[in-house]
């Protein structure tokens, strides 16, 4: 073992639980609802344009424009004004390296020792190491779980008989994970420097409402008005029953300028490999965080960030009989939400027994089914190879037993919650339902009794 300082050994951490459980999704050949990447390919005109984009002879292969080259960032203007009050230009625009390239842009940016993050529980895990590599101090503001509901609830949103891809789940009940406000209110000070949104979230589907923003940008108005706002909206386009615009915060009066918004092209285009993202916000701020972003990714590959150009203007026009891709992908979401829920409400599984009890919530939106496992009772305590002697919470033992009995992989919730807030998600577990049909059914067939 290398004699590392203390400091770097803090840096180190553990491996995160996306490392853990996709070795053990291989080890078991397990069918992995864990991690969150659809198991289909991009559309055809992605990979058209892939093809083109690198193989084109003039192609640039060197160092680009740092901050996104200019035909890039003209498409994102483009096709993301529309969704923003105030007007975009170049100087409002950073193309980073990937989604999480932007929130460690951001949070790096801002943050100083003693710094008060705020997050709203659950969240994805990584703003917490994120944050602590700047000595900022986490504050995780939970939402309030909806109420467990009866079977029969669901069943009535599934029209009756067996499953053709042709169904939809109506959305006429809605599993609300509620915004704490008094909570949020009291974690807000002057020592606030970066609040932490996400819409719709990681891991419970959560899309904010206009009303909720507007009574939130009071509240950060009155106890924080110098705190910069990262709202994570890389599953912008994966909502379900909106009848009006995807609420976005940055288009709350008084938080325009203090907004900065993410975006991710692999979650656009189902190629969550691709490693490019942006964020949008106000010059100086976007200033701001290109410094850290020059001298960590400094740019992107030019034949790449071209094709998600390309694919930006392609997803504007018709696509296989829906107005544009993004009215195709929402709708191939739904599919893959409705056949889960199917399952989940259907048929005859385990987890309808005490050993792996769990009460599925409706998502309004992202990739996401998030169960509730309080009532179950494990009866085994299998380990991950090399964790023999660590002690697991319920939904660890949960996820791992679940893995080892049943060759299903799911991802416990507490690593979503902040370490005083953890207990809370000790009672749930995440399944993934971006997967292909063989894929769900392949789960359920392991998951029958
Ligand atoms: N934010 C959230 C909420 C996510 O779920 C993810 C990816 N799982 C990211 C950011 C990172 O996005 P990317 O894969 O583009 O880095």
């Amino acid at each position: 073992m290398l004699n590392l300082s203390k400091e770097c050994i803090r840096k180190l951490n553990e491996p995160s639980i996306w490392i853990r459980f996709s070795k053990l999704a291989n080890e078991l050949k397990a069918v992995n609802l864990g991690q969150g990447f659809p198991d289909w390919s991009p559309p055809e005109f992605y990979l058209e344009s892939l093809l083109r984009n690198v193989t084109n002879e003039k192609a640039n292969h060197q160092y680009t424009r740092a901050y996104g080259s200019m035909n890039l960032v003209n498409s994102i203007i483009k096709n993301h004004q529309k969704y923003f009050n105030f007007n975009l230009t170049e100087n409002n625009v950073l193309v980073t390296s990937g989604g999480i390239g932007g929130l460690y842009n951001t949070i790096t940016s801002f943050i100083d020792k003693n710094d008060e993050v705020i997050v709203i529980e659950p969240f994805y895990d990584s703003y917490y190491p994120i944050s602590s590599y700047s000595y900022g101090r986490i504050i995780g503001v939970p939402l309030i779980p909806p109420k467990r509901r009866e079977k029969n609830e669901y069943k009535a949103l599934l029209s009756s008989g067996e499953y053709t891809s042709k169904m939809r789940i109506s959305s006429k009940i809605k599993d609300n994970w509620e915004f704490d406000f008094k909570k949020f209110e009291e974690s807000l000070s002057e020592r606030t420097k970066l609040i932490i949104f996400n819409s719709p979230n990681n891991p419970t589907g959560k899309i904010y409402t206009n009303e909720e923003y507007k009574e939130i940008t009071q509240i950060i108005l009155k106890k924080s008005p110098n705190a910069i706002i990262l709202s994570d909206e890389v599953y912008e386009h994966i909502y379900f029953d909106l009848n009006k615009e995807f609420p976005r915060i940055a288009n709350m009066k008084g938080l325009e300028n203090r907004t900065l918004t993410l975006s991710s092209a692999g979650k656009i285009f189902s190629a969550t490999g691709v490693r490019i993202g942006w964020l949008i916000g106000n010059e100086d701020l976007i200033r701001t965080v290109s410094q850290i972003h020059s001298q960590t990714a400094f740019c992107l590959y030019d034949p790449i960030q071209n094709l998600i150009s390309d694919c930006l203007n392609e997803a504007e026009k018709e696509y296989k009989g829906f107005a544009n891709y993004y009215d195709w992908y929402r709708d191939n979401y739904n599919k893959s939400r409705t056949h889960m829920m199917y399952h989940l409400i259907n048929t005859k599984n385990i987890f309808q027994e005490k050993e792996y009890n769990l009460k599925y919530y409706l998502p309004e939106g992202g990739y996401f089914i998030v169960g509730d496992i309080s009532n179950s009772i494990a009866s085994k305590d299998h380990r991950i190879k090399g964790e023999e002697n660590r002690s697991y919470t319920k939904d660890v033992q949960f996820s791992v037993n679940l893995a080892y009995e049943k060759g299903v992989v799911t991802i416990p919730l507490s690593v979503f919650y902040t370490p005083e807030n953890k207990m809370i998600g000790e009672n749930y577990v995440r399944l993934a339902y971006c997967k292909r049909p063989e894929t769900i059914e392949s789960a359920f067939k392991n998951l029958k009794i």
